[in-house]
């Protein structure tokens, strides 16, 4: 009972945020440049902003996340962190010695008024960035938007920096990954490799934030997109962005710049989600499916079918992202389920559109919010008010699960209690399989520990 003084009576309210279904925009920013190869993650703000970001990300990779941070004291609170950030980056380039310091700012140093861009060009102007070393900005404050903000602004801020367009023509397709786990982006790319289809994968935590243990310490593993890379996207055929709120930034500038046009696509999260994706690559490609990847969506719909029966009408509470609530909501109701609850504390009028289009053709009694009054607090009360047979999020749904005794899958970021997520996919057919598996075994497993004897069943 520890969320005991949780009503299903709702007062609304205008300023107040309980259990935000959210976090700050650094952590975003942060995470994506970490899956960029040699690229060192800077917090341009007090050392104890970039410890959250930081421990935010270790606590869900189960993985060291090295960040440099601007050190902030007193002083620079008021007068501007420049000194600090050009002293910082002198120390980073001999000490740590990384290829590009991907620096984000945070509240502090945006209300202050720090200008990034300007304080990155008096640093090569004065000589502290070397020859053939980089520095990227973004513009990361936290009282907007959310981590999958600070995200989407690190990876365009990638592109806008690196991608250049000479008069070559690349036959490769740029990919732009919104966030999901390094497992999810090794999946990306099987399947492109299954297709035959030359990418570039931006931005590419795999062999980043899930490396193999060798006893030897990697300052920069192997893993993350290349300089190089990064670089050819502007003479690339076209771009897919996968998830529209963390990559149509990015997709855009490289438009804008390069000119490479771009298609915008769900996360391929569940079976219409990743048809659609097979769908473009096939066509962007100009190939054809294998019949590897249809065998693999043939045992997802053959799995979905045996599991029909137990899915039938299940209510189901959904937080987390936008990129992912959009396709998973849809793989939920294709499978006749009913996502009555959704929240997300991210904001966003293309995402509220989209699912509140979905929700009013396909299941009108939903209820669904995002933004700053959409938390955990709001979510919990619509379960007072009718309760759900499943809960899909991050750890923090741990909570009213436990509370109101209803089977709980861990989906998202961050998942900070159990260990092992970042290695296994759910994109794809094969993602989910993995998917369907949980949720139904969180189901059984309810169904088991809580029936009377009688009802107990060896075979369900
Ligand atoms: S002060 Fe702002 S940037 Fe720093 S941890 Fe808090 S919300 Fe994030």
């Amino acid at each position: 009972m520890l969320l005991r003084h949780t009503t299903d009576k709702i007062i609304e309210r205008k300023a107040l945020t309980v259990n935000p279904a959210k976090t700050c925009q650094p952590v975003g920013a942060m995470y994506a440049a970490l899956g960029v190869h040699g690229c060192l993650p800077h917090s341009h703000g007090s050392q104890g902003c970039c410890s959250y970001h930081r421990s935010a990300l270790t606590r869900h990779y189960k993985e060291p996340v090295m960040a440099a941070t601007s050190s902030f004291t007193e002083g620079s609170s008021v007068f501007g962190g420049q000194a600090n950030l050009l002293q910082g980056l002198d120390n980073i380039y001999k000490i740590y010695e990384p290829d590009i310091v991907a620096v984000h700012s945070t509240c502090l140093s945006e209300t202050i008024g720090d200008d990034l861009g300007q304080i990155a060009a008096k640093a090569r102007t004065d000589g502290q960035v070397p020859e053939g070393k980089h520095v990227v900005v973004a513009s990361t404050p936290s009282y907007v938007g959310s981590h999958v903000t600070g995200y989407a602004n690190m990876v365009e801020a990638f592109v806008k920096y690196f991608a250049n367009k000479t008069d070559r023509l690349i036959k490769q397709v740029n990919v732009i990954s919104g966030w999901v786990e390094p497992a999810d982006m090794r999946e990306l790319k099987r399947i492109m490799g299954l297709m035959k289809i030359k990418s570039v994968l931006l931005p590419d935590t795999s062999d980043v934030l899930d490396t193999p243990m060798t006893g030897k310490f990697e300052m920069y593993p192997k893993g993350g997109t290349t300089i190089p890379e990064m670089v050819s996207m502007g003479d690339s055929l076209h771009t897919i962005a996968l998830g529209e709120e963390c990559t149509t930034l990015a997709a855009k500038a490289l438009d804008n710049k390069c000119k490479v046009a771009y298609t915008s696509e769900d996360l391929p999260i569940g079976l219409k989600a990743t048809d659609r994706f097979i769908n473009t690559l096939s066509k962007i490609g100009g190939v054809s499916v294998p019949d590897s990847i249809t065998d693999e969506r043939g045992r997802l719909v053959d799995t979905i079918t045996d599991m029909h029966q137990y899915f039938y009408g299940k209510r189901v509470a959904l937080f987390g992202d936008p990129d992912q609530l959009i396709p998973l909501t849809e793989f939920l109701l294709d499978m006749d389920m009913k996502p009555v609850y959704i929240v997300s504390g991210t904001p966003g009028k293309v995402f509220e559109k989209k699912m509140s289009a979905m929700l009013a053709e396909r299941l009108p009694e939903a209820k669904f919010k995002n933004g700053p009054n959409a938390d955990m607090f709001l979510l919990h009360q619509w379960i007072k008010q009718e309760g759900v047979d499943l809960i899909i999020g991050n750890t923090y749904g741990k909570y009213i699960a436990r509370d109101e005794k209803i089977p709980f899958v861990r989906y998202g970021f961050p998942i900070i209690d159990r260990v092992g997520h970042s290695y296994f996919t759910s994109l794809g057919y094969v993602g989910g399989l993995r998917l369907v598996e949980k949720m139904l075994s969180a189901m059984m497993d309810h169904q088991d520990a809580t029936c009377s004897e009688v009802k107990f069943e060896l075979v369900m």
